[in-house]
């Protein structure tokens, strides 16, 4: 479903993706873990074009990664990404923000998005929350808005970066127990996180990143039980 073969990344000077080698498939749930600075973030970014790559390919369900125009917006509707910050647009109502995406990219009509929009907020456990505003909600009902949203465009693949990180301890379950059962459910995700315990309940998969490489890729079991790298071992001493 995801395909990267000798991705590079630079920042002018700074080669912050070094020969990325990584095949996802479909239906795999690959939790990315690495120090701060490694280059998570980045790596979600090259998967959806948020950033171009310098040189190597990424490809995402067979077709690689076009440059702009239609094939480029298509691609991102392809690809949902749900951030630290929700990026919910602040003067639409939640069901709004649901259904933006799916009436001007996938040419849907407002109410056949409406229906599908209140499917995705019963989903996530918020639509009674509907047609509140987004600074009325809690952090953790944004970010199950924001996921809601990401899901109303049918994505092939779910990016998630650091999706708990800004949410009030009490917050963060209830995310995790969404996109748990989205992970059940089958979709393919990427997800950055902090979490272990979500990485060893959830993850099929785990890379570890550092420096810009992928330092480790293994099942969670063996991640956890027998780092093999030094970078990973001093890692999870410092999270553990
Ligand atoms: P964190 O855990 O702190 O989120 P990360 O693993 O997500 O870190 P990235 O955000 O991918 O790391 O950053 C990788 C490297 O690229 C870092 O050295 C960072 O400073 C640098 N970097 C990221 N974005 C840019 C940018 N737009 N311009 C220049 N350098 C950048
Ligand atoms: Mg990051």
């Amino acid at each position: 479903m995801i395909k990267a073969v000798s991705a590079d990344k630079y920042f002018g000077d700074l080669h912050v993706l070094k020969d990325i080698n990584l095949e996802v498939p479909r239906g795999q749930v690959v939790v990315v873990l690495g120090p701060s600075g490694s280059g998570k973030s980045t790596l979600c970014r090259a998967i959806n074009r948020l950033e171009p790559i310098n040189s190597g390919s990424i490809e995402v369900d067979g077709e690689p990664l076009p440059a702009e125009g239609k094939a480029l917006a298509a691609l991102r509707a392809d690809v949902g990404m749900v951030f630290q910050q929700f990026n919910l647009f602040a003067h639409k109502s939640i069901v709004e923000n649901v259904t933006l995406g799916p009436v001007k990219v996938r040419k849907i009509s407002q109410s056949e998005a409406r229906t599908t929009a209140m499917e995705l907020l019963e989903r996530v456990g918020i639509a009674d929350q509907a047609d509140k505003y987004p600074a009325q909600l809690s952090g953790g009902q944004q970010q199950r808005a924001a996921i809601a949203r990401a899901l109303a465009m049918k994505p092939k693949v779910m990016l998630f970066d650091e999706p708990t990180s800004a949410l009030d301890p009490e917050m963060v379950q209830e995310v995790l127990d969404t996109m748990t059962s989205l992970a059940d459910e089958g979709m393919t995700m990427v997800v950055v996180t902090h979490e272990m315990g979500f990485a060893r309940r959830a993850a099929h998969r785990v890379i570890f990143m550092a420096d810009g490489e992928v330092v480790e890729d293994s099942t969670p079991e063996d991640f956890f039980s027998n780092p093999k790298s030094d970078r990973a071992k001093d890692f999870l001493g410092k999270i553990l």
